[in-house]
């Protein structure tokens, strides 16, 4: 296959939108995957991602497709020609937006499915900025056209306005009842420039992706920018400077399918003595060991946006959590970990993400596939704090900044985001409901997104809303560390920062969310919330006079047992922090006031 016959390209769209559902119908059209055959949906793999219906780890997958284009075949015959096609996923979801833009470094093209009844929404927005900003060229395709509110005429319209995309470029399409499709791949051969690249010059490679497999190790994502690879060739990485034997490299086809090749415009797998996948960092360059070539632009190293620290429940359990931790990350090289120890829950690991969905799946991640039951403390993003002597650090654990500094602080800044929401106005004009919609941008700290701004989106707009944000700079903000004390001892798993504006309120709902949580105890509990030595914050929890034994009355012996029963699971679920018993719900709960 020369570059001539060869196509990248991705699907991007807003989460539900069918970027899935349409890929599985590419891959069952050109005979990659039997049609209804194995699992739903072949490119989500991951359990979560199935769950969530979002796309967390990209795959990606080559079709075979034969098509007749004007001019493609070289005898000069009428005849279909063989075309290589290669659909780059990309992750679906705003806090991997660095690899989506990798992902689409490697593709010429973009097919960008809009819903035909809701329309462009958040992530559209974010995805088409990232497709436009890296030359690909878009084909529009509004699908779901066999739903009854279906409105293409409108999608056009839309997709015109906001992205200058001309409406005869739209191809309807239903990836449910396979309305359309046959137009998708022509499409792509048609407008999709091939792939550019040097096929005789030095090797380059982009990698895309990577994960660990049992029996081969890390399996390396990449597309062939320059020249050719061979299975037996040494290669270095730009990024960390080491250097491997390539073992395999093929196509994922999509299971993987040894070529022992990849030429220029190729997009396949490679297999390298790589121990961890930390070592596979994407964006980075490959190139044959001993050249010197010009690293392919863009890489950057991943940042870490929301921290949170990760506690056993049980501080016991402290090695199988570290043993979960690394599994896990050996195939999300994303996430940051190192050690932490807090004097209320032990020993523990500070977790570093790219955004709080990475969090969440990470986490449940952690809790599902381990079966540890984990404390997680509340998130918190990095702000940057200046001391008087001048020097400037990083606070990626509220608990490391000292409680008495508001005198040695003399600036502090927070992280921001630019925030794209966009949300339907309904009105009723002679019972036919027309909507449009308002398009609205914000600056906002990422702290606020960080404690359940979408759920409460959501909820607020009944599920129209759609939300979506990208990294901003840095701005200066006056923030103060909030501690909580339980019986005057600091907890320190439960210290935030917050603006000092804010401090008092939030100082208040956080005690009496834990007077909630705390169950009565054998003595009294006093809990504050205090910014220095300043208490903000109080309440008082009673002492408990009562045996739980006691409100049965001696008769029900199974109410009894199950009573104990009840007891003891709550235990499991209980942290002691000096004397008091807090149980895990406690700490979830604080994960909820903002
Ligand atoms: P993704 O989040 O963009 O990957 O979306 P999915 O492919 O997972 O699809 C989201 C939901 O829409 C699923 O329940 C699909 O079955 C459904 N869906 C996808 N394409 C169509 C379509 O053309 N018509 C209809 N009615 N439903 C569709
Ligand atoms: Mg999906």
């Amino acid at each position: 296959y020369p570059p001539e016959r060869i196509r990248n390209f991705s699907i991007i769209a807003h989460v539900d939108h069918g970027k899935s559902t349409l890929a599985d119908r590419l891959l069952e059209l050109t005979g990659t995957i039997k049609r209804g055959h194995g699992q739903p949906q072949y490119l989500d793999k991951l359990q979560v991602e199935r769950e969530r219906g979002i796309t967390v780890k990209a795959q990606t997958a080559t079709m075979f497709h034969k098509y007749n284009l004007q001019g493609s075949s070289l005898d000069g015959s009428n005849e279909p020609q063989p075309f290589l096609l290669n659909l780059i996923d990309t992750p679906g979801h705003v806090d991997f937006s660095y690899e989506v833009s990798r992902s689409l470094a490697a593709c010429q093209g973009a097919l960008l499915v809009v819903d035909a009844a809701q329309g462009v929404q958040a992530q559209t927005v974010a995805n088409f900025y990232l497709a436009f900003e890296s030359n690909l060229t878009i084909i529009p395709v509004i699908n779901k056209i066999d739903q009854p509110t279906a409105d293409p005429d409108r999608i056009k319209d839309q997709l015109k306005s906001m992205f200058d995309l001309e409406p005869s470029d739209c191809l309807l399409t239903s990836a449910k009842t396979g309305q359309g499709l046959e137009h998708v791949l022509p499409a792509v051969i048609e407008r999709i420039p091939p792939p550019p690249g040097e096929g005789s010059g030095l090797l380059r490679m982009l990698l895309l992706d990577s994960y660990y497999d049992e029996y081969k190790g890390v399996i390396c994502h990449v597309a062939v920018v320059d020249g050719m690879l061979r299975k037996g060739d040494k290669i270095s990485a730009a990024a960390t400077g080491q250097t491997y034997d390539v073992l395999d490299v093929g196509f994922m086809h999509p299971e993987l399918t040894q070529t022992g090749v990849l030429l220029t415009g190729q997009v396949g797998y490679v297999v390298t003595g790589m121990r961890s996948t930390k070592e596979a960092r994407i964006g980075d360059t490959l190139f044959h060991a001993k050249t010197i070539v010009k690293p392919l632009p863009g890489f950057k190293a991943a940042r870490h946006m929301v921290f949170s620290g990760l506690f056993p429940a049980d501080g016991s359990d402290f090695e199988a959590l570290n043993h979960a931790i690394e599994r896990l990350t050996c195939n999300d090289a994303s996430v940051s970990v190192t050690k932490e120890s807090s004097t209320a829950l032990g020993l523990g690991f500070r977790c570093g993400f790219l955004g709080l969905l990475h969090m969440d799946v990470f986490i449940s991640d952690l809790n599902k596939e381990y079966g540890t039951h984990i404390i997680s403390t509340v998130p918190t993003v990095p702000y940057i704090f200046e001391y008087s002597d001048g020097s400037k650090v990083e606070v990626q654990n509220p608990a490391a900044l000292p409680s008495n500094s508001k005198q040695r602080v003399t600036a502090s800044w927070e992280p921001t985001v630019l925030a794209t929401i966009i949300i339907p106005i309904l009105d009723s004009i002679d019972h036919v409901w027309c909507s449009q919609r308002a398009f609205m941008k914000y600056r906002l700290p990422l702290r606020e997104i960080v404690v359940d701004f979408y759920n409460e989106l959501k909820s607020i707009t009944s599920g129209y809303a759609s939300f979506d944000y990208e990294d901003s700079e840095y701005q200066q903000a006056d923030l103060v560390k909030l501690d909580i004390l339980l019986n005057g001892q600091a907890v320190d798993a439960m210290a935030t920062i917050v603006h000092s504006l804010k401090a008092q309120r939030m100082g208040r709902e956080l005690v009496d969310k834990l007077k909630k949580f705390i169950d009565r105890q054998m003595f009294e509990i006093i809990i504050q919330a205090a910014i220095g030595s300043k208490v903000v914050a109080r309440e008082t929890i009673s002492a408990m006079r009562k045996n739980v034994l006691a409100k049965c009355y001696g008769g029900d012996i199974t109410r009894k047992r199950k009573l104990l029963e009840k007891q003891k699971e709550g235990k499991k679920r209980m942290k002691r922090v000096g004397s008091v018993d807090i149980p895990q719900e406690a700490f979830h709960q604080l994960l909820k006031v903002s």
